[in-house]
Order: C-alpha cells, then structure tokens, then sequence
C-alpha cells in the first residue's frame, strides 16, 4: 500500500494516525548473547543450522544489526483491557525484522525486547530475562503439543540490565535483559481492527482487511461483503479451535485482552500465562486479575467469544449488517460446546458419544476438585485403566494425580467410586481394545508440560549462567507425547515452594 503523506518516521513516543505501523530500529544491545535457537524454526524461515552459529545470526536477532534490505517496523492497534476501551497500544517493545517467504508460506520475524519504538507509552521497551525464558521455551511446547501458536526463532541475553522493581528498601531490582526472535504468519491482532474503526478511517480500515484476506486468507473469495463475512467466520473459527486445544491441554493465558488474539487464532504474547495442575476451572495465573478472575480458565471460550465481539464491531462498517455477524457469534459458543464434549470424551478414552456423557463428564469436572487433582497427570494415568479392572484398581491407577491423598477417604472416596463405576461401564461398552484406547489417548493428553516450577528452575539457572536446564526443557517439551524414561522426574505434581509462583509478565 501508498505511504500516507504524513509519515512519521521519527522514533518518538506518540499517537500515531492513519497508518498501520511505524518504521523503527531495534536498539543497539551491548552485548549480545546467543542462549538458545530453534533449529526447527530455524529450518522453517530458512535458516540453516550452520548459520545460526554465525556473527550475523547474532547480530540481527539480537537488534545489533538491521539486515540489508529490510525494514524494522512496529505495528499500531489499540484494544480492550480486562474488558475496557484502553485506546492505542501498539508494540511498545516488539519490533517487526522482516517478512519472509519460505516453501509457499509467509512468516514475520519479530523482535521482543528490543527497545522503544513510537508506541511504548511510558514503559522501556525491554524484556527481562525471565519472561523471555517463559515464552521462548512456551510457545515452542505449545507447538509441539499442537495449539496453534507463534514460534521461538531465538533467546538471547542484551547484555544490558533492566530496572523492574524497586525493593522495599528502596534499591533499583536490576534483572538482565534479554530479546527473543519470535515467529509467526503475522502478529496482527483483533485490535488492529479495532483502533482504524475507533479512528473511523475506514478506507485504511477496508484497505488492512483486504490486505488480510489478500495474504493470509487467499482461499476468502466472492462478493467484497460475502468476504469480510467469511473473513471474520474464519478469525472465529481458528480462535475455537486454539481455544479448545487450551482447554485440552490445561493452559491458561492469562490477558486475553483483544490486542493479545491474532487474527490467524495462534497463541500470542506469553506473559503470565500459566498450566493448571490441580485441575481449578477458576485458576488464574494473572495475579492482577486475582479480584474478578477474568480470564480464569474456565472462562476463556466465553472471553474469546466476547473479543470475537469486538472484532465484529469493528468490521461493522464495512458489513452495515448486524445479523450475519451475530450469527456466528452465536454459533461460535453452540459449536465450542460440542467441540468440547468431543475432545472431553477424547480425552477419556470416549471417541463415540452418548446422551448421558454430559454428566459423566460434569461428574468429573466435579470430582476432580474435591481435592486437588493434577490435571496432566490424572488423564495421562487413566489412559492405564483396563476394562476388566476394579473400581478400586481404577483408582490406584490414577491416585499419583492426588495432592493430598490423605484427603480421598469418607464422601470424597465416595464421589470417585461412584464416577468411576460410571466410567468403567461406559468403557465396557465401547469397541476399541484397551491397548488401543490407550494409544489413542496418549496422543491426546500430554505427559509433559511446561509447568510453572519448571519454568522457574531453568530460570534460576540461566540467572547463573547455567542454561542446560533451558536445553533440557526444551528437549523434553519437543515430545510431550512421547513416554520419556531420562526424563520421568519431570512427570511430577508442583512441589509445594511453587504453590503460590505465578507467571509474571514484564
Ligand atoms: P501486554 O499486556 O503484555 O500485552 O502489553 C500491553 C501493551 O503494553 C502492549 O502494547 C505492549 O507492547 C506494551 N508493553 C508491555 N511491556 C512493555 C515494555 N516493557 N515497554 C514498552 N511497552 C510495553
Ligand atoms: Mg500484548
Ligand atoms: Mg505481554
């Protein structure tokens, strides 16, 4: 598209109008260090592993260093935080590279952590070591455990300390800090939409979902109106379907505000995200939202539902009609539901499905927190039940999942005796062999997952300079699947230090 006339290419913090993004380099770090890189991503954007080793390599993904040719930007959108109008937004510390075409598909390279750009507001447009460790290693065990989300190209140190905190006794907390290079279609979110309708410069409004359905939805054909529809059925299509794999899988992202939902529905932005382990609908790791839980687990279809809303106001304009668009709002909660009873009943072993399963499974959502349950545990376990066991070998299968297990006595034995009995009757009734069953399910519930305490761990490490533990975890989180024997530590409830660890976003 045309520059607008009035383009600001100075690198000053502002609001920023009639434009989509601003051009910006990332700040020079001053001593840059390779931790980790993703030969996968790597090899995916075109890199070689041989290059990954290079001073260049180096130097570009650490913000040194603008490759020949390309032209760093940031990009401007606004959004709804915890549910208000926050206005403009924009990458206040990520930074576009470059865009790359590989094999017939597009990727963005991106920059977190690489200093100010026009939208960081009053903050430093760095990242600290930590919450670049959180999402490096994250949005890699997300892939492989299959939820659509953006990719880790790199982690390195800046060589550069960042204040974070004050401590109570009234000292700067300097953290080190670090860049990630992450990866993805694009990094264009629902609030991207949102800021050009807020603005009502609708032509550049039109122009951006054009330039949307153009790259990235090339399949959207049809009537300019018919493909605004489809454009934004298919942003809620994929939000469902990177919805239902969170709540597969146990993860809880945390700040589902609009400017954290890309429109190819891949996980964005990991700060305090966060895994359940004691299986709490109502868990949030955002101690922020603790008040009103918002974004707790078991809200995040109705959230996601809620920014689709959003997402539909602002392409309002450009449709003039508010039925089709309610439509599929409608059908976005019908459809998550019973996607959801399909992958609940999956995730038991249940791959046909019967009227009384919804209370087989409410019976378990239930049971499952009279006393704290590991939720990757408990459904990794079950998938060792056989049909002919006991009510009572059915439980000693899975009792490992307890925390407390002095606490699965009296009424609470009860409930899992009754819900078991349950279970092992509607297993009897199914086809499959047991060794079948339980292939099939340890495709479906992971044995590993990035719990927070190991997050924790592998930072402390690499606070030290040790970053076998991020090697480690990355190694293991590649088959989260897989039975892996060197690893059997890491199959293991929170231990009782990192209760109360929660993930932290700065
Ligand atoms: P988040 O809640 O992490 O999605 O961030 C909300 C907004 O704050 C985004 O526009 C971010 O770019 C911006 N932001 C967060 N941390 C920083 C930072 N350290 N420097 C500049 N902008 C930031
Ligand atoms: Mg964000
Ligand atoms: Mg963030």
């Amino acid at each position: 598209a045309e520059l607008p006339a009035d383009l600001d290419e100075t690198n000053e913090i502002r609001q920023v109008s009639k434009a989509v993004f601003s051009f910006v380099n990332p700040t020079p770090p001053s001593n840059p260090k390779l931790i980790h890189a993703s030969e996968e991503v790597a090899d995916l954007v075109g890199i070689s592993k041989d290059e990954i080793q290079s001073e260049s390599f180096l130097n570009v993904f650490s913000g040194k260093e603008v490759l020949a040719g390309t032209r760093p930007y940031a990009m401007c959108y606004a959004g709804h935080q915890f549910g208000n109008w926050a206005g403009q937004l924009g990458d206040g510390r990520a930074i576009n590279l470059t865009e790359v075409e590989h094999n017939n598909s597009f990727f963005t390279l991106q920059l977190k952590g690489a200093g100010k750009t026009p939208y960081s507001r009053t903050a430093d447009g760095l990242a600290v070591l930590r919450s670049s460790v959180r999402e490096y290693l994250c949005a890699e065990a997300m892939h492989h455990l299959g939820v659509p989300t953006t990719r880790s190209l790199s982690l390195m140190l800046s060589g550069d300390q960042v204040l974070r905190d004050i401590l109570y006794n009234g000292n700067p907390a300097y953290e080190k800090g670090a860049v990630v290079c992450r990866v993805a279609p694009s990094f264009i979110r629902f609030g991207s939409f949102e800021m050009l309708t807020a603005r009502n410069e609708l032509k550049n409004l039109k122009e951006f979902v054009e330039y949307n359905i153009k790259y990235y939805f090339p399949e959207i054909q049809g009537e300019p109106k018919e493909q605004y529809l489809q454009f934004f059925k298919t942003v809620a299509d994929k939000t469902r379907e990177m919805i239902l794999h969170w709540q597969r899988v146990g993860f809880v992202h945390g700040v589902m505000n609009t400017d954290n939902m890309s429109v190819h529905g891949i996980t964005i932005d990991y700060g305090p995200y966060g895994w359940l382990e004691n299986y709490d609908p109502n868990w949030t790791p955002n101690t922020t939202d603790s008040q009103n839980r918002r974004y707790r687990f078991g809200n995040q279809p109705q959230i996601a539902q809620w920014n689709l809303y959003q997402l539909a106001n602002a392409l309002y304009p450009l449709i003039n009609e508010a039925e089709p668009l309610e439509k599929i709002l409608e059908s976005f909660i019908t459809d998550f539901d019973s996607d959801y009873k399909t992958m609940f009943l999956s995730k038991l072993g249940l791959f046909t499905s019967t009227e009384a399963d919804d209370a087989l499974i409410e019976g378990l959502e239930t049971v499952l927190q009279l006393s704290e349950t590991d939720m990757t545990i408990f459904f990794r376990n079950l998938s060792q039940i056989k049909k002919a066991d006991s009510i009572e070998k059915a439980i000693e299968k899975i009792e490992y999942a307890f925390y407390t297990p002095a606490e699965i006595s009296g009424s609470i034995l009860d409930s899992w005796k009754k819900w078991f009995a349950v279970y092992l009757q509607r297993l009897q009734a199914e086809h499959p062999s047991d060794q079948e069953r339980s292939e099939k399910m340890n495709t479906i519930n992971p044995k590993y997952v990035l719990r927070n305490y190991m997050s924790q761990l592998a930072i402390d490490a690499a606070d030290q300079d040790d970053y076998t533990l991020i090697d480690e975890l990355y190694l293991l989180l590649q088959k989260p699947y897989d039975e892996q024997p060197e690893y059997e530590k890491w199959f293991a409830k929170r231990p009782d230090w990192a209760r109360s660890k929660v993930g932290c976003s700065m």
